[in-house]
């Protein structure tokens, strides 16, 4: 599964949070799928 690097509303850049990737232009969010969770906690 692809993960978004980029909002395809408003082509800002995502912030990862937990398991989620969050645009805090427009609040845009979307489940990141099933790459890596373990990678993303420890560099929270
Ligand atoms: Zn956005």
């Amino acid at each position: 599964m692809a993960m978004l690097n980029r909002c395809p509303k408003c082509n800002s850049e995502l912030k990862l949070v937990a398991d989620m990737q969050i645009c805090y232009r427009c609040d845009y969010w979307t489940r990141k799928g099933t790459a890596r969770l373990d990678f993303v906690l420890f560099n929270m």
